[in-house]
């Protein structure tokens, strides 16, 4: 009886498989129509080419950390580019779809079946304060802690929310006064995540509002101080800035974790915020936790998922604890169950992110932070921060809204006015699909600066009218020979002269009791440094460095005689 009871069971979940595979085959021949449709919409290119650009596409599965390959990729990615110069590359959101390639290798690991008759309660264990938290869940959030070693969930109460986003609403709701005679202030230290401030005051609530920058907040009493680390835009590691007794501290933890920056100790902070969009890559599940020390704001942060949405999906809880379970398994070395997914990510972005900085230094144009190495207790190694987002400068003069300037080269960015900072920078999703990305930094390193064409001057000389015309007659000027006194023998006196007294104008520089050359402008008298500073019978070339960001022209032209004496 049992086992025909089993082989019944069986049979459905076979039959279940089926149909769910048949749906997802359907999914995918509608969202392969749609794409397809767009692409030839959007862009406007021919069916050949959109072939092309999908096989170049599925030749970089196998993308390594060594420099050689990253150029590989660049090389990839400058195939794309034909093919894509007017498609719009949108790094606006930090939509998590570069972890696709992990979960379809992984296959059916991570596949659940849920029959229709499971999950109609709304609870999921009673005796828990968090009476929606399946415990499967809860048990794989305390296991993948306790793997990683970024925090400490044992012990501690657990609240789950419909993403991070519904549990940091939840902890302002849990930690602010409800008998004040004003709403608390929320504070973070700008770059803050650009969500911050909206999601604080979208319900105008007269509990909590949003006042800024932490860096610049002086208003006595309690305040709320949210700390980002490692930190949504700029990557970098961070502590509370205000730093008063009254502070009450929320941290969201979305980045701690070893594809995007050393652990280094298991967090134990009184409020901590974790989320799969960030850790695993299933922002659409919209599932979080919250690891609650104090029991009293668990039950508070509870009563507002509550009162928000009674609970939080089931189906999601299960599909997470499955998920999570999977990353557990893979960092176990022992275990047969497939690649380590944080090794796997970890990797990706370290290639990304190579990439990244060898587009910026060709272009010249643009910065991005400098992170200092620390060792990580998860991986066994140093290495540097690689944020899940790129905090870009242009460094252009002209340029202050570097938003509109990428803009206008069809990528879409946040700008920096949105993080509370300047507009200046722009944050940069660094976790889309490789596709998107290897266009992106072929596109950004393409960017070069126009020689610097100083025609903005014209305006001045043509009000000078003939001010500076000379008449050189026919026969001036046949000798070599300007000076054959000066070692500099072709620089003529009177050049030398206004030289010498422009400059003690201006007072720029020091031009008494020194030697003058002049070249045919100043890149042949960098060229004319180089041969002159190198030593003629060293074994091998002298370095030439820049501090970054540097003229792009320096590399090319130190190198383009693959010279001996200097490289
Ligand atoms: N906190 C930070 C710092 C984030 O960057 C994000 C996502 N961009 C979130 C929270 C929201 O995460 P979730 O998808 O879980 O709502």
């Amino acid at each position: 009886m049992l086992c025909f009871g089993t082989l019944v069971l069986k049979f459905f979940r076979e039959m279940g498989k089926i149909f769910h595979l048949v749906s997802l085959k359907h999914l995918l021949l509608v969202s392969i129509a749609l794409n397809v449709s767009l692409i030839l919409r959007v862009i406007n290119i021919s069916e050949k080419k959109i072939l092309h650009s999908s096989s170049a596409h599925v030749s970089k599965n196998n993308i390594h950390l060594s420099s050689s390959s990253s150029l590989t990729s660049f090389a990839n990615a400058r195939i794309e580019a034909q093919d894509g110069e007017e498609r719009v590359i949108n790094l606006d959101h930090g939509d998590p779809t570069m972890y696709e390639k992990y979960w379809q290798q992984e296959g059916d690991k991570t596949t659940i079946v849920i029959p229709g008759w499971q999950s109609l309660s709304y609870f999921s264990d009673v005796s828990n304060i968090c009476w929606f938290l399946e415990p499967e869940f809860a048990k794989e959030v305390v296991r993948l802690h306790k793997v990683v070693g970024n925090a400490i969930a044992e012990n501690r109460h657990i609240v789950v929310g419909t993403g991070s986003t519904q549990l940091f609403q939840a902890a302002l709701y849990a930690l602010s006064p409800q008998d004040a005679l004003e709403p608390i202030s929320v504070v973070s230290a700008a770059p803050y995540y650009s969500s911050y401030p909206s999601i604080t005051d979208c319900l105008k609530s007269g509990l909590y509002k949003w006042a800024g920058d932490a860096h610049s907040f002086k208003k006595e009493g309690p305040y709320i101080e949210l700390v980002t680390s490692p930190n949504n835009p700029d990557g970098f590691v961070r502590q509370s800035v205000v730093n008063r007794s009254e502070g009450i501290l929320v941290h969201d933890l979305a980045y701690y974790w070893p594809q995007y920056t050393s652990i280094s100790f298991p967090a134990d902070h009184d409020l901590m915020l974790f989320t799969v969009s960030k850790s695993t890559g299933h922002a659409g599940m919209r599932i979080g936790w919250a690891i609650v020390k104090d029991t009293e704001v668990a039950k508070k942060m509870t009563k507002y998922i509550e009162l928000n949405t009674i609970g939080v999906s089931k189906d999601s809880q299960l599909r997470a604890a499955k998920v999570l379970k999977v990353v557990s398994n893979s960092c176990e070395s022992s275990s047969s169950e497939g690649e380590n997914f944080f090794e796997f990510s970890h990797n990706q972005l370290a290639t990304r992110w190579e990439l990244l900085r060898l587009a910026v230094q060709k272009s010249g144009q643009f910065s991005v932070p400098e992170f200092a190495p620390q060792f990580c207790t998860f991986l066994g190694r140093d290495f540097k921060p690689q944020p899940a987002f790129a905090w870009l400068k242009c460094e252009q003069e002209e340029v202050n809204d570097c938003e509109s300037f990428l803009r206008s080269k069809k990528m879409l960015t946040r700008s920096g006015k949105h993080f509370g900072f300047s507009p200046k920078y722009v944050r940069i999703s660094m976790l889309d699909r490789d596709q998107n990305y290897n266009l992106f930094v072929e596109r950004l390193s393409n960017i070069i600066s126009s020689c610097g064409d100083p025609t903005m001057y014209e305006k001045y000389w043509q009000q000078m009218d003939d001010k500076t015309t000379i008449l050189i007659p026919g026969w001036q000027f046949l000798s070599y020979y300007s000076d054959a006194s000066n070692i500099c023998w072709f620089l003529e006196p009177k050049f030398a002269k206004e030289v010498f007294r422009l400059q003690r104008v201006v007072r720029n520089a020091i031009t008494e009791n020194r030697h003058i050359v002049v070249r045919t402008g100043s890149s042949q008298l960098f060229q004319a440094a180089l041969y002159a500073l190198s030593s003629h019978d060293a074994s091998k070339p002298i370095s030439v460095v820049f501090e970054a960001p540097y003229h792009s022209a320096y590399p090319s032209t130190t190198n383009f005689l693959k010279s001996g004496l200097y490289k």
